[in-house]
C-alpha cells in the first residue's frame, strides 16, 4: 500500500492557508503525523478520507487518483475523527453491526462473526450490551477504532486519538494500532503528543504552520538532537535562571536540589552533562534551535 500526496495546499473560504505544498509519501506500516495544534493535521486527514478537497494538489492511493475514484478507495478507508460520535440508544454491538453493513458485509453471520472478533480485539466484548453512548472515555475512543477497522480497511486514520485519556487507556490504545499496523496495511495517525509517536511510527512527519519540516523515521528526529541534549543538576535558586535561558524537558527532584534536562546547542554557565536524546527532547530541540520558534507550552 502507498499514499502519495503531491503539492497539496488548503486554503479555507476566510483565507486561512491550512496546507502550504505538502508532499507526501506514505508506505504500509504506521505513520505518525506531528505537530501542534493549529499545524493542520486535522486538514490533512480529512482530506485523506476524502471529506474535503484541497485547493491545490494531488493525492495517489496505490496509483489511483484519490479524487476521481472516490467511490473505490472510500471502501478501503478507515477513519477515526477527532469528534468521534454516535447516534444515541444504539448497543455497543448494534453501533458496529451497523458500521459493518455500511462498509458492505452484507451476510448477517459473517457480519456477527466479525463485530464479535472485533469487540474482543478491542476489549469491549463483556461491554456489548451496553448502551454505547453510556460507555465510559476510554471505552468510546475503543469502539471508534472498532469501527474504524471493522470492514479491514487498507487505510486507517486517526485523528488525536489519545487526547483526553488516562495513562492506562492511552497505552492501551498505543498497543492496539501497533498491532494493526503489523498487517499490511497503512495506519496514519496525527497527534500532538509526542507520547503517540513511538517506536511503533515507522516513519513521521512533523506539520508547522501548514508545511512538512521533517519526514523521515522517529529515529532521525531524535539523532538531531544528539550532543543537544543536557542534565544539569541544580539548586532551587538556580531553577528560574534555567528555565529562563533554555527549554527545560523535566525536573526531577535530586539529593541536593534538582535534575534538570534541558536542550541546548551549548550549555553555558551550568554544570552539566549530554544525555541520550529521546523523541521528546528531538521534537522541542528542532522546533526550537531548526525552526527557531520560540519555546512554549502549546508544543507540548
Ligand atoms: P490541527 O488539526 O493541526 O490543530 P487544523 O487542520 O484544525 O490543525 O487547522 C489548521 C489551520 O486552519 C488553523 O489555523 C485553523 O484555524 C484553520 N482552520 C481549520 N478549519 C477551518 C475552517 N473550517 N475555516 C477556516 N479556517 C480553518
Amino acid at each position: 500500500m502507498r499514499i502519495k500526496v503531491e503539492d497539496l495546499s488548503k486554503q479555507y473560504k476566510n483565507g486561512n492557508l491550512a496546507l502550504k505544498d505538502v508532499n507526501l509519501e506514505i508506505d504500509s506500516g504506521m505513520f505518525g503525523l506531528l505537530g501542534p495544534n493549529g499545524a493542520g493535521k486535522t486538514t490533512l486527514m480529512r482530506i485523506l478520507v476524502t471529506l474535503m478537497k484541497p485547493t491545490k494538489g494531488t493525492i495517489q492511493y496505490n496509483g489511483l487518483d484519490l479524487f476521481k475514484n472516490r467511490r473505490e478507495i472510500r471502501s478501503m478507508l478507515g477513519y477515526l475523527p477527532q469528534d468521534f460520535r454516535f447516534f444515541q440508544k444504539l448497543k455497543t454491538w448494534e453501533f458496529l453491526d451497523y458500521v459493518a453493513s455500511l462498509s458492505g458485509l452484507y451476510d448477517s453471520k459473517k457480519r456477527k462473526q466479525a463485530v464479535d472478533e472485533m469487540l474482543e480485539k478491542v476489549g469491549l466484548y463483556e461491554a456489548r450490551d451496553r448502551n454505547a453512548n453510556k460507555l465510559s472515555g476510554g471505552m468510546k475512543r475503543r469502539l471508534g477504532i472498532a469501527q474504524a477497522l471493522i470492514g479491514d480497511p487498507k487505510i486507517v486514520v486517526v485523528d488525536e486519538p489519545t487526547t483526553g485519556l488516562d495513562p492506562e487507556e492511552r497505552i492501551r490504545f498505543r498497543n492496539l494500532l501497533a498491532e494493526m499496523a503489523e498487517r499490511d496495511i497503512i495506519i496514519v495517525l496525527s497527534t500532538h503528543i509526542v507520547g503517540d509517536i513511538s517506536s511503533t511510527c515507522n516513519n513521521m512527519a512533523l506539520l508547522h504552520n501548514g508545511e512538512v519540516v521533517f519526514n523521515a523515521p522517529p529515529n532521525q528526529l531524535i539523532e538531531k538532537a544528539r550532543g543537544h541534549v543536557w542534565e544539569v543538576k541544580a539548586i532551587d535558586s538556580e531553577l528560574d535562571q534555567i528555565k529562563e535561558k533554555y527549554p527545560v524537558i523535566s525536573t526531577i527532584p535530586a539529593d541536593n536540589g534538582w535534575e534538570v534536562q534541558v536542550v541546548a546547542d551549548e550549555l553555558k554557565d551550568f554544570p552539566g552533562k549530554q544525555i541520550d536524546p529521546n523523541l521528546e527532547h528531538a521534537y522541542v530541540y528542532f522546533v526550537e534551535y531548526e525552526l527557531g520558534q520560540k519555546w512554549n507550552d502549546d508544543l507540548n
